[in-house]
This record gives C-alpha cells, structure tokens and sequence, in this order.
C-alpha cells in the first residue's frame, strides 16, 4: 500500500496533529519524520539553547510513536533533498506537514510543495500552531492591523478556532526498512563544557510533560495569573513557552482548557500576543532584522562589544538586570516582566542595537521564537509594531523594588547580595559601608558598581542620535 510521509517540524506531539490525524483517517501506511535542516547560510538556524530541547523533544516523540507501533525516521540536511530521497526510497504519495510561519520556512515549503505535487505526490498542509492565520484577519478595509487591541478584538470577533483534533486510533506502520539517522550523532546537546547543567535541571521536554504544567497551571496559577503574571519571584505564569514553541501542546488544546474560565482573560491576551507575532512576522517578513518603524534605520547605535559582554554576563551591577541574564544563562528561559527590563536597558541604557539582544535571546533561550522575539525586542526597543515611544525607559531600581519587593528574585540569581537588607538589594550602591561589610558585599570586588548611572544613561539615551525628537515627530511612522 502505498505510504504518507508526515513530516514532522514544529509539532512535536501526537495529540491535536493535524498532519498526523488526517494521514491516520486516510488508512495509509504512515513514515513520520523529522528533518535537521542544514542551511549554513541562514542566519536563523537552531542555536544552543533550542539544540538542547529539539535533542530531549525528539526522544520524548520517538516513544510515543513507538508506542503506537511508528518508527520515528531521523534524517539531516535540505529537506527538498531529503523528501525527495525518501520518497524515491519508500514510493511514498502523499506528504503531509503543519504549516510553519517563518518567510525562509514559507518560501522552502513553497517551492517543495510545488516539486512534488508536480511529481503526482499528494501534498497536504495543516495548520498546528495558531489559533488564527495571519491571512484571516484584517481590518474591515482588507488591510493587515498593526496595533494589537484592534487586532485581537478582531481575533475573538472571528470564528472561534476549530476544537483540538481527537486522538489518533491505531495507525499504520509502514512495513518497508527506511534508513534513520542516530539522534546522537547529531551533536545537538553539549558535552564538554556542558552548559546545558542548569537547563537540564530546569526542563523536562515532551507532550506528557506540557499536558502536566497546562494542569498545574489552570489549577495554581491561572485563578493569580492577572496579579502575579508580572513577579519574577513567584511561579505566576505558565512556562509553557518552549513547549508551544516545539509544538508539544497547541494553542488550540489551551485554548480549549480555558473555556469557561472566567480568570483567563489576561492569560488569553498574551497568546493573542503570540498570534500577533506569527501576524507580523508573516506580513512583514523582514521584523527579524529591520525595524518596523522604518525611521529607526537612521538611529547610530553604540558599538560597545565590551559592554554587550558585560550585559551578557549579568555583570552591570543592576542587580534586576544581572538577575535576569543569569536565570536566562542557567535555566534558558527568563520572565518575561525581567525580558522587557533587560532589553530595555540593552538597546536604551547602553544604546546597543537591539538585534544584538535578539542573537544573544536566540542562542539561549529554549524558547527562542522567530516572531516573537523579534517582535518582543522591536517593541521594547520602541521601534516595533504598537510599541511604546524610545523614551520609554524602565528604571530597574523601581522594576526591581516593584515587581520583586522582598528582592526573593535577586537573592537567588544573584546570591553574592542575598544578606543585604531588602531595602538596598536593588540598589546596594546606595547601602553604607557597614551594611555592604555586614553582608559581605564589596562593591567593585564582589558585586561590580552600576556600568552607567540611571539618571545619566536615560539623558543620554534621549539626547543621542536626536532619537528625542523622533519619539514626539508626530508624524514618525
Ligand atoms: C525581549 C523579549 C524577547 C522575547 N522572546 C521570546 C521568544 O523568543 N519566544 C517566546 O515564546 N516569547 C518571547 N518573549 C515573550 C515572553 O517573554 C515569553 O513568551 C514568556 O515570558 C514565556 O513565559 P510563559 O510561558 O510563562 O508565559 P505566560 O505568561 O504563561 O504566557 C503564555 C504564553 O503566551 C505567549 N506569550 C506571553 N507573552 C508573550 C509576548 N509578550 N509575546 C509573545 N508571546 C507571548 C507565550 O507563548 C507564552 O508561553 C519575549 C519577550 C521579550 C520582552
């Protein structure tokens, strides 16, 4: 019987898998498979952090096709390469696949999809990962929204999105030998210095596992989400990010858990901002790399590698700011009211360009995300799409006193000040000397000075570059 080949990518479960549901109904032999693309001049290539989850993901996915009798097929290289190979090899006809969002992904598949229906192969794709298309919203004018409230008003006001596909009932295996190649020898977790300690302390990739904190969540954060979603020192949100991202839950089967919850307004929002990132990144493919607004082209950035280091180290002596780089280091992941801080202070504080954040996210986050760190650092970089005016600065001090008042957040990311008393431990500069000596801080030695006064640094990021007068040019775009 001739075979489907459900090409696996950013859909990393079996359950609600559209690809993989429609090829179990059509009763074909079913070869899943995962490609390691190989394109050595794209810039946006899976970097460590990603590596490391993709490694755990794909383990978590070969058992569970396992289980239902399915061979999970490994291959690396250029997908259209790789299909073609496979197809020649099993006589496959059909290929099916979730969509992906990404221009370089959009334009491959594009062109693969053209190829083989070409052949007489069937090609199927599926939407897996959004709740919305970015082709089926836009404004009553026919035109693509630019500003989120409008955008998600319109979200909600469409049709709601379709219920989780249903489990899937026992496949057929394809009987034929298919090479595959060995996870390992993919090099995608590193071994000598293992970085990854931390991260691999902190996450347990896979399906099973999303499903367990979607649950813990909707029972312990969920009912606090509105008030605490902004604590880096509490356990206030969701941490589903690298699974979403992976696809080892979808949107859709979220979304469906928050049917008639009456507290998952806020929590609904902020998968509205996913889906307004995937809108953007589809209608304005170049967000990764040119700012939306088209002004900040002519804003001279500092080139400072030795203060981009230092932010990267979480060696600024902002204790917010060092906090958040260092639980990004360890953990790959860092909350998101911290994500704003430290990107503020990045492209604002140190006048650093703000792609140089968005590399620096991209190779350390698990959940690093094309759209939505891009969108993320254009906006807090004020250059994005609804994004507040550049004079928009966060104070870290008053971020920190805010949003980890007992500095609990501080203490443990930055544990040489955890015996300063509350009221310095965002600020330690401004304890006197006894208190730095009781709590065994020397600044300059074991905690470094701030790299550039607050109060300085917002004047000069104002004055420079007469970025100042762009954020109140009416007219800016
Ligand atoms: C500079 C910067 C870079 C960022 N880079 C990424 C990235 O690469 N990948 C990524 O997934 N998120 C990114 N974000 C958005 C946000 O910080 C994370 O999605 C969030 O912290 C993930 O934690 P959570 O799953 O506990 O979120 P929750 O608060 O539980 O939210 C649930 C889900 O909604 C989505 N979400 C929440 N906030 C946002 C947002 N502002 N933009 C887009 N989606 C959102 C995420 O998928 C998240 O998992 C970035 C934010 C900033 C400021």
């Amino acid at each position: 019987m001739t075979a489907v080949i459900v090409w696996f990518r950013q859909d990393l479960r079996l359950s609600d898998n559209p690809a993989l549901y429609h090829a179990v109904a059509n009763n074909k032999p079913i070869i899943p498979l995962y490609i390691l693309k190989e394109s050595p001049n794209y810039e946006w290539q899976m970097r460590g952090a990603q590596r490391w989850w993709l490694h755990e993901s794909l383990i978590s996915l070969e058992k569970s096709l396992q289980a239902i009798g399915l061979k999970l097929i490994l291959r690396r290289g250029n997908p259209e390469q790789v299909l073609d190979e496979l197809v020649q090899q099993t006589k496959a006809t059909s290929l099916y696949w979730n969509r992906c969002y990404e221009p370089h992904t959009i334009t491959c598949d594009k062109a693969i999809k053209q190829k083989f229906k070409q052949q007489g192969i069937e090609v199927e794709s599926f939407n897996g990962s959004l709740l919305f298309e970015p082709w089926t919203i836009k404004t009553q004018q026919g035109n693509v929204f630019k500003v989120f409230t409008p955008f998600w008003k319109a979200c909600l006001a469409a049709p709601d999105p379709l219920s989780p596909y249903p489990i899937i009932q026992r496949p057929s295996a394809f009987q034929g030998v298919v090479q595959s190649d060995v996870l390992k020898e993919w090099l995608l977790q590193p071994i000598k210095p293992n970085w990854a300690v931390g991260i691999e302390q902190t996450w347990q990739p896979g399906e099973a596992q999303a499903h367990k904190l979607l649950e813990h969540f909707l029972a312990e954060g969920l009912p606090h989400y509105d008030t605490q979603r902004d604590r880096p020192d509490q356990e206030g949100t969701s941490r589903l990010s690298p699974y979403l991202h992976f696809g080892e839950i979808s949107p859709r089967q979220i979304w469906q858990a928050l049917q008639g919850r009456q507290d998952s307004t806020k929590f609904k929002a902020e998968l509205g901002w996913r889906e307004f990132s995937y809108y953007l990144l589809y209608h304005f493919s170049d967000l990764p790399k040119e700012p939306f607004r088209t002004k900040f082209k002519q804003l001279a950035w500092e080139d400072d590698a030795r203060s981009l280091k230092v932010w990267q180290q979480g060696r600024t002596g902002y204790p917010l700011v060092d906090a958040g780089m260092r639980q990004l280091w360890h953990t790959g992941w860092m909350h998101n009211r911290v994500r704003m801080v430290t990107a503020s202070f990045l492209t604002k504080h140190l006048l650093i360009n703000w792609r140089e954040g968005e590399k620096w996210f991209w190779d350390t986050l698990v959940d690093a995300d094309l759209a939505s760190n891009s969108a993320s650092w254009q906006w807090v970089a004020g250059c994005g799409a609804d994004a507040p005016p550049f004079s928009r600065i966060f104070n870290p001090i008053i971020q920190g006193e805010k949003f980890d008042p007992h500095g609990n957040y501080i203490r443990k990311w930055v544990p040489e000040l955890r015996l300063l008393p509350t009221a310095f431990i965002h600020k330690p500069w401004q304890a006197s000397e006894t208190t730095l000596k009781n709590a065994g801080v020397e600044l300059g030695k074991t905690y470094p000075y701030p790299m550039i006064e607050h109060s300085k640094a917002r004047t000069r990021a104002l004055d420079a570059n007469k970025v100042y007068n762009w954020a109140h040019n009416k007219n800016g775009d």
